[in-house]
């Protein structure tokens, strides 16, 4: 019920030709997190998506998937982890390096962020290449967790993203 999600974002979802560097269409999604009707109908819809009951903690990609955890926490009465740029963290973690759509990067968790199997729920906003969810994914297992799916508001179906994570569960609000 309600509006498609194409209605729901649209016009919350600017494109940013060219950032951060020429030939990357950037879906900046600033309009959307600052929108509080919006971002609580997206939130809600991602969690009636997985269920409350389908994860024990969200792992938050930064920086854009710290917003989006944050509320999917609260609203499943769960905790959030941060899965952060190299350098961030301050205790001992591990790394994951990796390409980007445009660039590399190295992502790091704390190593004892998850109990032996808890279920985890990766969230970032975009889901472009893939290679951050990946490296994600491969932090979590190396800390002891296990990966229910992965979230995103945006998916760019023109990128092999959701099939680099196949056979694992990737939802997205929108694909375009
Ligand atoms: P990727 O690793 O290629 O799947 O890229 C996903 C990560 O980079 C996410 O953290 C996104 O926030 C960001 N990202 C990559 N491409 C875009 C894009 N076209 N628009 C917005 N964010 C993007």
């Amino acid at each position: 019920s309600g509006p498609d999600a194409a209605a729901l974002v649209a016009g919350r979802v600017v494109d940013v030709p060219d950032f951060p560097k020429p030939g990357i269409a950037f879906k900046d999604l600033t309009p959307l997190f600052a929108d509080g009707p919006v971002f609580r109908e997206v939130v809600d819809r991602i969690v009636a998506h997985h269920g409350a009951d389908s994860f024990d903690v969200v792992a938050g990609i930064e920086a854009r998937g710290f917003v989006l955890a944050a509320a999917l926490a609260y609203a499943t009465g769960t905790g959030v982890v941060p899965i952060r740029k190299a350098g961030k963290l301050p205790r001992q973690t591990h790394a994951a390096s990796y390409a980007l759509e445009y660039g590399e990067a190295t992502l790091e968790v704390h190593q004892d962020s998850f109990a032996a199997g808890q279920r985890v729920l990766v969230v970032d906003d975009v889901l472009a290449t893939g290679g951050t969810a990946a490296a994600a994914l491969e932090l979590v297992e190396r800390a002891g967790g296990t990966v229910s799916g992965f979230t995103v508001v945006m998916e760019l179906g023109f990128l092999p993203g959701r099939q680099r994570l196949s056979p694992r569960a990737v939802h997205a609000l929108l694909t375009v």
